[in-house]
């Protein structure tokens, strides 16, 4: 079979050397480095600390029914699936901090948890929305083993999970937000240095405009209307 691809396309026939380039240009010229900064400079730069928005998950991201951990149980909250939409367009990481007490009150396994994460990861996907990393705590007062009872310093109010994954991610918490409907979260988010929205159950996606505008304004793209 002859070679018709042409000489600007030879420097990608490796699949696995795509940026071995087979001609003799450098890949940019001294001129052209010197130049006042453009925005793919920024690109290449290792990458600053910034802001994520924390999402609590039982009723704020998912409708709640009590230790919620069957993924058949799974269903969303009003403009839940819009606003990770939103903030994953404007380049803004969202991660879930939540509370699974029902973990150590044994009313479901770490397991089962899982599954139920995996689905609204999954979905949040699907919605054009991305969950970067979920924390837990699955500490409770009543917990059946004494050993899985607070103080645990991951149980919100605690600020423990938002700790863990600004450490994690490198996350500018100062630059973050937290979002839930307890006290609880908002405590946590304050705790850990962030700023904090109460969802009141309406329209997550609303509550996510204000925050992108607020907080976000220099991010990337979007239809922020
Ligand atoms: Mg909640
Ligand atoms: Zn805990």
């Amino acid at each position: 079979m002859p070679d018709t691809r042409s000489n600007t396309k030879r420097w990608l026939r490796h699949p696995h050397e795509t940026a071995l380039r087979m001609d003799s240009r450098p890949l940019f010229s001294l001129d052209e480095s010197m130049t006042a900064p453009s925005p793919k400079d920024a690109d290449i730069r290792p990458p600053a600390q910034r802001g994520a928005v924390f999402l609590d998950r039982d009723q704020t991201l998912n409708i709640d029914h009590g230790y919620t951990h069957l993924v058949d149980d799974f269903a969303w909250m009003p403009g839940a699936p819009d606003a990770l939409s939103l903030f994953h367009r404007h380049g803004i990481a969202c991660f879930i901090v939540t509370n699974q007490g029902g973990i150590g009150r044994e009313i479901f396994t770490a397991a089962q948890m899982q599954a139920f994460n995996d689905h609204l990861v999954a979905q949040a996907g699907l919605a054009g929305g991305h969950i970067q990393d979920i924390a837990h705590c699955p500490h409770h007062p009543e917990a059946v083993s004494p050993a899985m009872r607070p103080p645990c310093g991951c149980r919100k109010p605690e600020p423990g999970l938002l700790l863990g994954l600004a450490a994690k991610w490198n996350i500018d918490l100062a630059a973050s937000v937290m979002i839930g409907d307890r006290d609880s979260d908002l405590a946590a988010g304050r705790a850990a240095g962030c700023h904090a929205y109460m969802f009141d159950g309406t329209d997550l996606s609303g509550l996510a405009r204000q925050v992108i505008n607020r907080h976000f304004a220099d991010s990337p793209g979007g239809d922020n209307a």
